[in-house]
Parts: structure tokens; sequence; C-alpha cells
């Protein structure tokens, strides 16, 4: 793909949960048509996407048709399959790039990606049984996090080691799974920065905002952050140098952990991130929009901020307040069209907009 894709054009997007579903919002306002491929019933992006494949990641015909049908090819999450990923590139351009997925699918590889720009992260080893635990629990110390090197997302597959003694417990959580030694960072609190690299190398960065988690998975993010003006720099000069050592197009999200010896990397996401959900109410033009932008090659938008947000997500029964939060004049409500209200599963969001700056 070297020319911009015109309107009219259509945009393949891998996985059909809400993140697919902003993409395709965002991507029709832009004139272009998505075709969503996921394996599951009634995804929530089938709703707004003018075509929807239901197929697994292992059905060469529907993959092929997919290729064939799409003018480039995007994601919303970072766990495909590669195989899949072997025949849709050999057929169509990936946005972002497959390095920044083989990067961000695996811990391990992740950590020494970002210990090799010389950014920081926890302190970390690979472990595959107990002798390798307790080398790296001899170099790293306790209290450390051991986490599975694959397929881990919101805290799943991660357990705390607070003594030499939680060690083996940890280990057989792992389910036999290949798995890497954290340290753990005593860390003020949690920032990230939602980056957009464009096809032409340009680079914007979204003000970092404040992350909060409960029980593992993102509960708000409030925008300012508490970060001085070198930090905040610092956050975003980490993000573009990621982003241009991949050579990567699209949207990406980097969690930072700030302490007061600088920030630490924790993971990047390559992909638009919840986190980024503020952008829809705090800027002009929105993580998602930016992300369609950079992978029809357009130039990026402005990504500055003209309002502080708060961005709460609505998780399982939370989204029984929303008669409530409509009443309130400052809250946009976004809501996934998803049936069932399960614990832990991500209903909606909304962002309030606390102070306008213009
Ligand atoms: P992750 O899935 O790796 O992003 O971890 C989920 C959350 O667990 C993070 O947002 C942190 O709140 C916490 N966490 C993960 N790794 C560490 C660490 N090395 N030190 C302290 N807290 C951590």
């Amino acid at each position: 793909m070297t020319d911009p894709l015109a309107p009219g054009a259509t945009i393949g997007i891998l996985g059909g949960g809400q993140l697919g579903r902003m993409l395709s919002v965002a991507a029709s306002r832009l004139g272009f048509m998505c075709h969503i491929y996921e394996p599951g019933a009634h995804p929530p992006a089938g709703h707004v996407a003018a075509r929807v494949t239901t197929a697994p990641y292992d059905d060469v015909a529907a993959l092929t048709a997919f290729a064939h049908s799409v003018d480039v090819i995007t994601y919303e999450f970072e766990n495909i399959p590669t195989a899949a990923l072997d025949l849709l590139e050999a057929l169509c351009t990936i946005l972002p790039n497959r390095r920044a997925l083989a990067v961000s699918q695996d811990r391990m590889t992740e950590k020494d990606f970002l210990t090799s720009l010389g950014l920081t992260t926890a302190p970390y080893g690979r472990v595959t049984d107990s002798a390798s635990l307790d080398a790296a629990l001899a170099r790293i110390g306790t209290p450390a996090i051991l986490k599975t090197t694959r397929l881990g997302y919101d805290g799943k597959g991660q357990a705390r080691i607070s003594t030499p003694e939680d060690a083996p417990t940890a280990l057989a959580a792992m389910n036999g799974a290949e798995a890497v030694l954290e340290g753990f960072i005593d860390f003020s609190h949690e920032v990230s920065v939602i980056a957009a690299r464009g096809v032409d190398g340009s680079v914007a960065c979204y003000d970092p905002g404040e992350n909060v988690h409960r029980d593992g998975i993102l509960h708000s993010t409030t925008i300012p952050a508490r970060l001085s003006a070198a930090q905040r720099s610092d956050a975003v000069l980490i993000a573009a140098r990621i982003l241009t050592a991949l050579d990567y197009v699209g949207v990406m999200g980097v969690e930072l952990f700030v302490t007061p010896r600088g920030l630490i990397v924790n993971e990047i996401a390559p992909r638009v991130h919840n986190s980024g959900h503020w952008t829809q109410a705090g800027c002009t033009v929105d993580q998602f929009e930016q992300h369609i932008r950079a992978v029809a090659g357009w130039p990026l938008g402005d990504g500055s901020r003209y309002a502080d947000v708060v961005m709460e997500n609505l998780i399982g029964e939370d989204v029984t307040r929303v008669p409530a939060l409509a009443q309130q004049r400052n809250t946009q409500i976004h809501l996934y069209g998803k049936a069932d209200a399960k614990p832990g599963r991500k209903m909606g969001h909304v962002n309030r907009v606390l102070r306008s700056l213009t």
C-alpha cells in the first residue's frame, strides 16, 4: 500500500470487540467500509461494520476471502495466531507491522526489545521450571510477580511472590506455560501514553493519562496525569522512541510506572487502548480516527487536548448506572452492545469532561 486509501476503500479488522466497534465507527466517519473477522458470534463491532466474517483463525478459505476483500488489514488485539498472520500477510498489508505484534505477544521478547532501546523495565528473568525460577528469584528478589510470557491480559496469568516460599504455588499457577519473573516496582502511580505514527514517520502523542486498576482491570483514566513537565516529556519521548524503532504505523498504548527514579515501561499494546478512550471527549481527532488515518496512509490528526477528562469503565453490573449517568450533562456515554453483564466484562465507558481548556 503506497497511496493513501480513498474513501470507499475497505479496512479489514481482526477482532470484533469494543475496540473494533469504535474503530469501525471512526472509519465510517471517514467514508471507509469495515470488514470484521471474528470467531465469536454477535461481535459488538458487527452492529456498526459493513461486513462480518464469522470464522476461526485456522479457516484458510475464510482468511483468504477476507484478505482479498479488503485494502488493508489492522487488528484490535495482539494475540492473533501466527499461522493466520502468515497467510494474511502474503495477500494484504497488515498494519501495525508483524514486528510490533511479535514484540508485544511475548513479555520476554518485549522486555528484551525495550531494554535494547535503553529504556528501563522491571528487572526480569525467563522462567521455564523451578530451577530457573529459583535462579531468577535469587537475582531479582521478592516481592516479585510471575507472569506467563504469552496470552496474558487484564492481570490474568499472573501470580504474586511475596516471599520465596510462594514460589511453588506461583509456578503451578502458570500451568506449565513459559513465564517471566518481574521484580515488583514500588510505583507511586501508573500512566499511559497513547501514541500514533503515520506512514511518513511522523509521530503524534496524546497527553499521558493516569490509570487506576481494580482487580487487574482498568477502572479509570484521568487527564491530566500527575506528572512534572520533565516526566511528561520523558513519557512522550519514550513512546516516540518505541514507535520509531518498530517502524510502527498506527496507534499504540505504552504503559508506564511512575517512580522517584524515573519512568519504567510496564508494557506496550500495538493497538488502540482502553486508557485512550478519553480522547473521544478531549481531542479533535480521537485515538480511533487517528489509528484509521495512520493505517489508511492519511496524515495524522492533531492530538492536542482541549479538556480535562475522566474516563471510567462500566464493568459488569456498572452498566445498570447508565440511566443515572445519562442525567449528567458533562458525561459522554459509550455502550458496546453486549447482551450479558458478566462480572469483569467491559460493557461500556463514560467520559466526563471536567474542564474545557478552550
Ligand atoms: P500487566 O498485565 O503486566 O500490565 O499487569 C497488570 C497490572 O499489575 C499493572 O497495571 C500493575 O498495576 C500491576 N503490575 C504488573 N507488573 C508489575 C510490577 N512489575 N510491579 C508492580 N506492579 C505490577
